[in-house]
């Protein structure tokens, strides 16, 4: 019969299984993933589940008996550490299995800090269900929490701390938040979005050394930074970006480069190997290069285009990047990206003071990127406008009246 193996257990993987079936495959499908828990969302792990308003049973793609049900082999606390393209077998502790199709779906890791310090006890990182469970006990109202890196998971972390009553700093080596991902508009509005919670920033400055509390303690006490000073810390949390796990791929001498390469099919250099996911660097035809995103559509999406492109059917995965966050009482969506260097000006509809707007990121009045805050139901218009890449009015744009497909 044929065999078709999934590796990695999160979301690119588990829609994949979901998708071969839903598409009438009647082989073998093995999903094999590396945690003990089956495959669940990480979004929620930084948002309502780390706050406590989610339960841990909302967090999972799948209800525990839907792998039996539909005869998805899942097996978790597996790790592949070997693939030969070849002989089509996969390698792990305990065993090998064959493939005639194989996915990685491997995702990515926290990527970590190499200062003096980093083994002492309080220093987290955001990844998993027991990262979240760990940080969610330490958001204490008296916990001093300093926060390494200004991007979306330590400004998420950031919003839960608070919530929770924990005091906050952030210390951030570039000039403002999110500034790599949004550029310094948009990235100073959720700056001061946080000050206004009492989040602390010291941008420019990066995490040099991390202290114990004490003589003898093995439990972090304080955040030394590049400019001498000294942050008192019960908690740090390190959110430094995200490096995919394409070290299998590499060692099966697949083309890597951040990332496994993949064409607009999610076909890697191998014919019968695919990658979807945080994992994959793939040719978006859109912007006319590859991309790897580590964002939560792309791994929907990804996974579910993969699987049918290993069904052989035609497939060209070519989604207007998508991402989403909730800080606060701020929920936004963001579509494109608005990367520092790819627009020229940003215009906005709608009322920024009051956080309830569209930012549009333009470039000779063609729309790159934007970004819903407060508003809803406008994603795939906004998508509509970048995908048509047609000059736009910036007026008849930042006119709330003028419905978007209308500009
Ligand atoms: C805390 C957090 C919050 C996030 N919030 C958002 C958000 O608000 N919006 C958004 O758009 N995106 C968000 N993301 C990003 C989004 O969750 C990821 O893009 C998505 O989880 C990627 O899914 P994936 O299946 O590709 O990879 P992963 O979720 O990383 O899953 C890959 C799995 O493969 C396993 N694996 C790795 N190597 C092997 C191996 N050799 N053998 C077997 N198994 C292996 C890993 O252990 C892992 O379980 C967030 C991410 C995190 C961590």
């Amino acid at each position: 019969m044929t065999a078709f193996v999934i590796v990695g257990g999160g979301l690119a993987g588990a829609k994949a299984a979901e998708t071969l079936r839903a598409e009438g495959f009647d082989g073998d499908v093995v999903l094999l993933g590396s945690e003990p828990d089956r495959p669940y969302e990480r979004p929620p792990l930084a948002k309502g589940y780390l706050l406590g308003k989610s339960t841990r049973d909302s967090v999972f793609v799948h209800p525990a008996g839907w792998y039996a049900e539909n005869r998805v082999d899942l097996r978790t606390g597996v790790t592949v550490a070997m693939i030969d393209p070849a002989a089509h077998l996969v390698t792990f502790d305990g065993g090998t299995i064959g493939y005639d199709k194989l996915l990685l779906a491997t995702g990515a890791h926290a990527r970590r800090v190499d200062i003096p310090g980093t083994g002492l006890g309080n220093i987290f990182y955001l990844r998993t269900l027991p990262e979240s469970d760990a940080l969610r006990a330490a958001f204490t109202p008296d916990a001093r929490v300093v926060i390494v890196g200004a991007g979306w998971i330590g400004l998420e972390a950031a919003a839960a701390a608070r919530t929770a009553g924990s005091s906050v700093t952030i210390v951030e080596p570039l000039p403002g938040a999110l500034h790599r991902v949004l550029g310094p508009e948009l990235g100073g509005k959720f700056a001061d979005l946080h000050r206004a919670h009492g989040v602390t920033f010291r941008f420019g400055e990066s995490a040099a050394e991390f202290l114990a509390e004490g003589p003898g303690s093995a439990k972090v006490g304080k955040v030394v930074t590049t400019t001498g000073a000294e942050l008192p810390a019960d908690v740090v949390v390190v959110g430094i970006g995200a490096v995919p796990n394409d070290e299998l791929a590499k060692s099966a001498g697949l083309d890597v480069d951040n990332g496994v390469v993949t064409d607009s099919a999610l076909r890697t250099s191998d014919p019968d190997i695919f990658a979807a996911g945080d994992v994959a660097n793939s040719y978006l035809p859109l912007l006319g290069r590859h991309l790897r995103m580590d964002h939560w559509s792309n791994a929907l999406n990804g996974g579910k285009a993969a699987a049918k492109s290993m069904l052989g059917q035609p497939v060209e995965y070519n989604r207007v990047p998508y991402f989403y966050s909730d800080q606060y009482d701020l929920g936004m969506e963001c579509s494109g990206l608005p990367l520092p260097g790819t627009y020229d000006q940003v215009v906005y509809r709608g009322d920024t003071t009051a956080l309830e707007f569209i930012a549009f990121w333009l470039n000779q009045d063609r729309l790159v990127a934007g970004m819903n805050v407060n508003v809803w139901d406008v994603a795939d218009d906004i998508q509509s406008l970048i995908r048509s890449a047609r000059p736009l009015d910036p007026t008849r744009l930042s006119n709330p009246a003028i419905p978007l497909p209308e500009v």
